[in-house]
């Protein structure tokens, strides 16, 4: 890509990326794909351009709606940890927000189903996407407690906001074999959990903690 705004200048360009790839390996990102996904990535233009000299700062930045784009360091090890464990062809995600997470695990898997309740984010992560020529996407504005059923089962299902309990319907949706991976528990108190669903049982670890937004009910237009 030779595009000056994609590959960024300054506090948004390759080198500044670099130190962000070294500090998320430092901290045990190991998955080369998931690290060089988060070289590719052009966060600044995910975020508005007043913060954009901040994008490749590991933290989590205001996106508007009262959302945040998520932390790198919590993308990649959600990635990596949906990831372990076989190839996904199809994957779920509730919270698309900005649509980061959705980029950054796009060209890692089959195709990605993204639900999102704030419909201008919907339409802004479409856009993003789409000028990053990222096309195995599906996006729905809808409430992402109920899933898609439609294109369910999923390989894998990434919940990027946090429930008190992840909703049985999302259960329902995992493949034998798949991991769904979300922050679970209330503000304050979250832990990122992986389920791996097996024919008989679901296995369960704490991945540790975090803090998310809350997984809210209903949609919002
Ligand atoms: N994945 C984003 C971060 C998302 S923040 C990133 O890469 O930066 C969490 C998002 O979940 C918010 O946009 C919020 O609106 C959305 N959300 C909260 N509850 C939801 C629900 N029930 N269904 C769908 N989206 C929801």
């Amino acid at each position: 890509m030779s595009d000056p705004r994609v590959n960024g200048i300054g506090m948004t360009s390759a080198r500044t990326r670099e130190r962000l790839v070294q500090r998320l390996q430092e901290q045990g990102i190991c998955n080369l794909r998931v690290l060089d996904r988060i070289r590719q990535v052009p966060r600044h233009l995910f975020m508005d351009e007043a913060l954009a000299s901040r994008a490749y700062e590991d933290t989590a930045l205001p996106i508007g709606f009262g959302q945040t784009i998520s932390q790198p360091y919590i993308v990649a090890r959600m990635t990596e940890a949906v990831l372990a464990g076989g190839p996904i062809d199809r994957l779920l995600e509730i919270g698309t927000g900005c649509g980061y997470q959705t980029a950054v695990i796009a060209p890692l898997v089959g195709h990605v189903y993204t639900i999102e309740r704030i419909v201008a984010l919907v339409t802004r992560a479409r856009r993003t996407l789409r000028e990053l020529n990222i096309r195995n996407v599906s996006f729905r504005h809808d409430d992402g407690n109920v899933g898609w059923p439609a294109r369910a089962p999923f390989d894998g299902i990434l919940v990027t906001a946090a429930p008190q309990e992840v909703p049985p319907k999302l259960f329902e949706q995992l493949a034998v074999g798949g991991r769904l991976v979300a922050p679970v528990g209330p503000e304050g108190r979250q832990q990122l959990m992986r389920y791996t669903r097996r024919e008989q049982r679901m296995v369960q670890e704490v991945l540790g903690a975090v803090s998310f937004v809350p997984l809210l009910p209903g949609l919002q237009r």
